[in-house]
């Protein structure tokens, strides 16, 4: 039986631990954290994953939430009109939602990886409780047959260079700040169907408000991110997280007042229903070398780690876990040595480089017919469903996002109907 070591139980390492774990491979997993010691933590993130990624879990019948999860059928965009906050309240001057072909669910990472964690332990697999350090690995690497690195953007990712060719920023691009509330009205204008809402604060930054299961049951997220140096980073330093609340709809009430309108009677869902923080979004080299001259593999955010501008790395890292299942299964008994490393990355980029390209996109000011192709989804609702489908797969967008001419050819075709 191949012997596999995972370091690191999120999203990435914990469904590539099942699935081989499925499949009949030993596989050992470290973690730096017990399932309790998750489950009673802070949120990590906000979470929401899209057709594609939720179908990888069910592949695996690991949706043990699916049916409990509140479900987004629907994406929405609305846009402040530029300037309109100063002095404020903004004014919106787009505001559409498109439907998702198949929903999107949230479900909280303390309760999935806590969750996800026991199970693997239920099913025989070696649960060690430990923050591994590049000496362990150096150490594990002659006893595994392969060791994957799967411990997000933690102290680890030093073993793996960045690739500067595909990082276009050195730097944070925004400031993150998240509230799990209970009590968020819904939108008036789809009360009855759920939907990620994307709230766009030109030159400001953004608001992404969307339902999830906690530990608690069904909440909603409030989250802001801020371009740095701005009015929305201003979370810093911030550690009573009432204040971090009420922060959050300060900021609400002046720059998107149509979210907040929904937003006067929630409460935080527990003390540690609040995250802020900050990173550069970078790709790196997937192979680490160890002192010692054994090779690791990356998995998820330690390879690709997006702003998550977008909603991706969850999806990203769920795909990189499938894509990784698939090669390893399909490797058999041979070695796996750099070229099969390299081969089950490249594997995983091809779906991966289509989010890295339009998250990094996002996050730069929009260029005129990226405006126009928003504002005319809010005219036709072909272009607002199509636009909502790119979260599922977003390399679709290159059909029709990032050129103007290819931009302005598929408006003027909906528009011909
Ligand atoms: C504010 C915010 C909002 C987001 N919203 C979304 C969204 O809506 N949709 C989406 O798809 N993605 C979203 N993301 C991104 C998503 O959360 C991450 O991309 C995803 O969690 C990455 O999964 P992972 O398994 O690669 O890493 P992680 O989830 O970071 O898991 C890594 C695990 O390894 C552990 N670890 C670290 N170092 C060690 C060590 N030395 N030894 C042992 N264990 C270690 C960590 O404790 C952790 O449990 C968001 C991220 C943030 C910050």
């Amino acid at each position: 039986m191949r012997k596999i070591l995972i370091v690191g139980a999120g999203q990435a390492g914990l469904q590539l631990a099942l699935g081989l774990q499925t499949q009949g491979y030993e596989v050992t997993l470290m973690s730096n954290r017990t399932a309790d010691e998750i489950r009673a933590g802070r949120v990590m993130s906000t979470q929401m994953m899209f057709a594609t990624a939720l179908q990888h879990e069910r592949d695996l019948k690991l949706n043990f939430w699916e049916s409990q999860a509140p479900r987004a059928e629907g994406l929405g965009v609305s846009v402040a009109a530029p300037g309109s906050h100063d002095p404020g309240p903004s004014q919106r001057a787009i505001d559409w939602v498109g439907k998702l072909d198949g929903y999107a669910q949230s479900v909280d990472q303390r309760v999935k990886m806590a969750g996800w964690m026991e199970t693997f332990a239920q099913r025989g697999g070696q649960l060690v409780i430990h923050g591994a350090a590049v000496s362990d690995l150096d150490y594990f690497a002659r006893t595994y047959d392969l060791v994957l690195v799967a411990a997000g953007k933690g102290e680890l990712v030093s073993m793996f260079g960045r690739d500067a060719a595909r990082s276009p920023y050195a730097e944070p691009q925004r400031a993150l700040a998240v509230a799990y509330v209970h009590g968020l009205g819904p939108r008036p204008e789809h009360p009855d169907f759920d939907a990620v809402r994307c709230n766009l604060v030109p030159g400001v930054g953004e608001l992404f408000v969307m339902p999830t299961l906690t530990t608690s049951g069904r909440a909603d997220i409030l989250f802001w991110e801020g371009i740095p140096g701005g009015p929305l980073d201003a979370f810093k330093g911030i550690k009573d997280p009432s204040e971090h609340l009420s922060l959050t709809l300060e900021l609400m009430e002046r720059f998107t007042p149509w979210e907040y309108a929904r937003a006067t009677k929630v409460e935080l869902t527990d003390e540690n229903g609040t995250l802020s923080g900050r990173y550069a979004p970078t790709v790196r080299n997937p192979i680490g070398r160890l002192p010692s001259g054994g090779l690791v593999l990356g998995v998820g955010d330690v390879v690709v780690a997006n702003d998550p501008i977008t909603g991706q790395g969850s999806n990203s890292a769920g795909k990189c876990a499938a894509a990784y299942l698939a090669a390893i299964v399909e490797h058999g008994d041979k070695p796996f040595d750099e070229e099969w490393m390299q081969s089950a990355f490249d594997r995983y980029w091809n779906t991966a480089q289509h989010v890295t390209k339009w998250t990094n996109a996002m996050l730069a000011p929009p260029p005129e017919h990226v405006l126009n192709l928003i504002g005319a989804a809010g005219e036709l609702p072909p272009i607002a469903n199509r636009f909502a489908n790119g979260f599922d797969d977003p390399s679709d967008f290159e059909n029709f996002f990032f050129d103007p001419q290819k931009a302005e050819q598929y408006v003027s075709s909906v528009a011909a109907g």
